[in-house]
């Protein structure tokens, strides 16, 4: 029977087909829909792959190629997990092989032997034999003459014995030698005894706590109340928004559900939007839940994630996770018997990956994957996307809210600060407002802390030749390169390409080359002058590369060894600060007037959420916001922490023109080497669409920055009927996008859409 029975496989490529393998009889009864198996492809290349489906029909090509093995990782995708793989792909127009691979770690995946995911493992003692009390002193008594084995044997024996008086436990070789304060050749000696024999046993790569298991805190009454209203409509509707001012305890009432979820048994999936954030949470999460508690994002090795990977499906011998705190791809993770999902920080643009594909969104697939396993959703947020408060609104999500600070601490008093008035009387001290300095100078008096947020990094972010105007910019984009002082360098944020710093201008020779405009670099150096005094930290993609440096910069802050940190968004969110009372915000005028329809949404986002870290405890904190546009009424909006006013206008406005959430986005991209290339196939492409879906075809128009990477960029923007088949949309598009890559001259052309941009 098992005689030709086929496997149609997902690869790990942008392909948008599934291949067909011939299953040799003997795999037969191991490949199943979601087995790991490695196939060959093309001339000699080796992939492992999943397997999608089997089935008995026989393909229409010949010589068809076998299996070659069933991966050494044995990994099988649950079937939920297939599902959401599919969902993905459909939704956001991108193939299977993509959404693999962002789902399951590399190091899970590869077909070499070599490279394979390795457990860690480490040699541990225990008792040779089963040793009475008696055989173990005369034991003692022999190894009298010998101090070192003596010591080792008494050490050993301290270790391992808890408080029953039971001998049980087992040490590592390397934490008995320091602690006996003896040496390898002495623990040789007591082996060759035959007193203590070695076991080779599987470790973790992370460090364990001891002490878990803190009471959970007693919920003030608004909070009980929000914690019980959302329990009950979680009972009735799929997800719920809490809607909690900052530090009104959010973080507690995620606590007290999760404990409720795992006393049901369930496992939890808690994403917050940036790795930053998950430095401070995990430390509270494990205060209460301890080693069920694991951590996934990016800064893990892939060894690391391969472990976190096993352990949330618990398939591990190391101990299972329950709770698995993380950032966007955690969503993929196979933990089995999901209950719930808690998506902090809702409103965050890092949950949506914009490269490469999937470019999917965190919160909306956990809100499928949730559907498809009957789990539930928690979006939190101090400052709602307006998508999802309109869905709170119209009854599709429940809705939770807080809107008092814990502790009755009140919200930190905002104070707009006139640049374009400071530099008019020329008071302006370097690029800060007298008001600024004044507050940074009143919170170091006070042995306060202060946060300053700089959303750019770099040192200054163009060059220009004062008698000319040339600017250096980088070879392959359209960007002006920003320079970097520490690295003395200048460098493109879009492609990292770098190049030295001029002295002289390439056009005119001149030597008049100034710098402009400030990174959070240039803002350091200034702090750092105005304030000799103070220490001062710098907290943003630069300064954050090496491994466990947010969590220096973090401790740094708690520990009050930071006077002032300045950061990009980085430092935003999630800090919970006991001494921090000041925050100064930079420049919000560049978010203000960036070309999106998002635009006066992020900024006020961006501006309550770094207001939220400023007095959580005792005092009441001050921020202080420099614009050059007091009277913008969304700095009005700021000004009185009015989300509500900011919601209705930003509603209005988006039914007006459009927008989301009344219509779905869909940014198609086209790029080429060639600009008259990319010119014609976007003109093609638009006219074409331009025919089914008439004024709601927007472009084709160039981006800010129109070449990256060498590539022309083109992009095409349709707001889509909410209620017209989704289905005929991407076919429409796929379809188009596969007529023009027929034509010779396009067949280089990189075509994709971005759906649901933010
Ligand atoms: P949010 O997540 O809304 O910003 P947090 O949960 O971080 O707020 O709470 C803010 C601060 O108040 C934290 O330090 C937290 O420990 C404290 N806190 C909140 N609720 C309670 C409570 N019920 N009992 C004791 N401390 C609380
Ligand atoms: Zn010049
Ligand atoms: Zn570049």
């Amino acid at each position: 029977m098992p005689e030709g029975t086929y496997a149609d496989i997902i690869m790990p490529l942008s392909l948008e087909e599934l291949y067909t393998y011939r299953i040799p009889g003997e795999m037969c009864k191991k490949v199943k829909r979601g087995r790991a198996v490695v196939v060959p492809f093309g001339r000699k290349n080796k992939y492992t792959g999943i397997v999608y489906n089997v089935h008995k029909k026989k393909p229409e090509i010949e010589n068809i190629k076998e299996i070659i093995k069933i991966a050494d990782s044995d990994q099988c995708i649950p079937e939920d997990l297939l599902k959401l793989w599919q969902w993905v792909s459909e939704y956001y127009h991108c193939s299977l092989g993509e959404v693999m691979n962002a789902a399951i770690p590399s190091a899970l995946l590869t077909g070499d032997k070599n490279k394979k995911f390795k457990v860690k493992t480490e040699t541990r003692l225990e008792l040779a034999n089963k040793l009475k009390e008696k055989e173990l002193s005369a034991i003692l008594d022999s190894l009298q003459k010998t101090p070192a084995r003596y010591r080792l044997l008494i050490t050993f024996l301290e270790m391992t014995s808890d408080d029953s008086g039971g001998i049980t436990k087992r040490v590592s070789k390397s934490d008995l030698i320091r602690k006996s304060n003896t040496t390898y050749s002495a623990l040789n000696k007591i082996i060759e005894a035959g007193i203590l024999k070695e076991i080779t046993e599987e470790v973790s790569r992370f460090n364990g706590v001891d002490n878990a298991n803190g009471e959970l805190k007693k919920l003030s009454d608004n909070q009980e109340e929000a914690y019980l209203h959302i329990r009950s409509a979680l009972n009735e509707k799929n997800t719920v928004l809490l809607h909690g001012v900052t530090s009104s305890g959010k973080t507690e009432i995620y606590i007290h559900l999760i404990n409720d979820a795992l006393a049901r048994g369930e496992k939890v999936l808690y994403l917050l939007p940036e790795i930053a954030l998950t430095t401070q949470i995990i430390s509270r999460l494990k205060y209460y839940f301890g080693n069920m508690v694991g951590i996934y994002h990016s800064g893990l090795s892939d060894n690391e994630k391969a472990e976190v990977y096993e352990r949330i499906s618990g398939n591990s011998s190391l101990g299972e996770y329950r709770i698995l705190l993380g950032v966007r791809s955690s969503i993929f993770l196979p933990a089995n018997n999901l209950g719930l999902i808690i998506i902090d920080e809702e409103h965050d643009s890092s949950y949506k990956q914009f490269d490469p594909a999937p470019r999917y969104n965190a919160r909306d697939t956990a809100i499928m994957r949730a559907h498809i396993i009957g789990a539930r959703v928690l979006l939190g947020s101090a400052t709602p996307s307006v998508e999802s408060m309109y869905n709170a609104r119209t009854g599709k999500y429940g809705y939770a809210r807080l809107d008092r600070r814990y502790g009755s601490i009140k919200m930190p008093e905002i104070i707009l600060t006139d640049t374009s008035e400071a530099y008019r009387k020329k008071t302006m001290i370097s690029h800060f407002t007298p008001g600024m300095v004044n507050a940074i100078d009143e919170a170091l008096a006070n042995r306060q802390q202060v946060v300053l947020l700089r959303n750019r990094r770099g040192f200054a972010h163009f060059i220009i030749c004062t008698d000319c105007g040339w600017t250096p910019v980088c070879p392959n984009c359209s960007v002006n390169y920003t320079y970097h002082k520490n690295i003395g360098r200048l460098y493109c944020h879009y492609c990292g390409s770098y190049d030295s710093m001029p002295s002289r201008c390439a056009s005119c020779s001149s030597t008049n080359i100034k710098l402009k405009g400030f990174g959070t670099e240039k803002v350091e150096d200034e702090i750092s002058i105005l304030f000799p005094d103070a220490k001062v930290e710098r907290m943003d993609y630069d300064s954050t590369r090496k491994k466990g440096s947010i969590e220096k910069i973090i401790k740094d802050l708690e520990d009050a060894k930071t006077d002032i940190l300045i950061g990009t968004q980085m430092i935003s969110k999630g800090l919970d600060i006991e001494n921090l009372t000041v925050v100064g915000i930079l420049n919000i005028d560049g978010m203000l007037f960036y070309p999106d329809f998002r635009a006066y949404e992020r900024c006020f986002q961006l501006a309550a959420q770094v207001s939220g870290r400023a007095g959580r405890r005792r005092t009441r904190g001050k921020v202080i916001i420099q614009t050059a546009n007091p009277y913008h009424p969304v700095m009005k909006q700021i000004l009185n922490n009015d989300y509500e006013g900011m919601y209705k206008s930003q509603l209005d406005e988006r039914k007006e023109f459009d927008y989301p959430p009344f219509t779905r986005l869909i940014r198609i991209y086209l790029k080429h080497k060639d600009r008259t290339v990319v010119n014609m196939a976007a003109e093609i492409i638009s006219v074409n669409l331009r025919k089914v879906l008439g004024t709601r075809v927007l472009g084709p128009e160039f981006p800010p920055h129109a070449r990256i990477q060498e590539l022309f960029i083109k992009s095409i923007l349709l707001k889509t009927d909410k209620n017209k088949s989704y289905k005929y949309i991407r076919e429409l598009i796929l379809r188009n996008s596969a007529a023009l890559h027929e034509k010779a001259e396009f067949s280089s052309l990189r075509i994709y859409s971005d759906v649901d941009p933010q």
